[in-house]
């Protein structure tokens, strides 16, 4: 799916469970996480975290992973995913980097069997990606987070402070805003 897609999901939540907006660079950031996501399942999965939630999600980018794999294994026919060791059969490699001392999740594209249909995300293996620092996400990101930074995240999610000012309380002393090196 791309980005405009998701964007409208999260509009639809926002007005659903009466929550306040959501933040253009938060999307942007739950995005990265969750690009692999097909747009045909989409709607479903939009009807599904209204019929199981009682407000909207704490982390929403989980639950939409979570759903999509629900989705994908009820509609196998829809997904025609080939077995590769390098990425689990997805076609997706899913990494995180600590970068101005908070982590970052990232997706690419696995390039040994290119089957991940999403074209403007670059192509890598895991073995190239540890060489730029980024590390295999085989846990939950928030357990590898200090409680500080798990309370900023809450925070930031919530809507109680900005993006970029919880960035900064938890920034400890580093000024660069660097871009990653992807
Ligand atoms: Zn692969």
């Amino acid at each position: 799916m791309d980005i405009f897609e998701f964007g409208a999901i999260v509009q639809e939540l926002v007005r659903y469970f009466e929550r306040k907006k959501v933040e253009k660079d938060v999307i942007e950031l739950w995005y990265q996480d969750i690009s692999h996501v097909s747009s045909k399942s989409l709607s479903w999965i939009a009807g599904k975290l209204k019929e199981r939630n009682e407000r909207f999600p704490l982390n929403l980018p989980i639950k939409v992973r979570e759903l999509y794999n629900e989705w994908s294994e009820i509609n196998p026919d829809i997904k025609h995913y080939r077995e590769c060791k390098e990425c689990g059969g997805d076609g997706w490699l899913n990494v995180a980097k600590i970068w101005n001392n908070f982590p970052y999740n990232k997706v690419f594209r696995c390039s040994v069997c290119r089957q991940a249909d999403a074209p403007s995300i670059p192509e890598s293996t895991y073995a190239e990606l540890e060489r730029y620092g980024y590390k295999r996400i085989t846990c939950d990101p928030l357990k590898i987070m200090s409680e500080a930074q798990k309370e900023n995240l809450r925070a930031m999610v919530a809507g109680k402070i900005k993006w970029k000012e919880g960035l900064q309380k938890i920034d400890f002393g580093e000024e660069e805003e660097d871009e990653l090196p992807f």
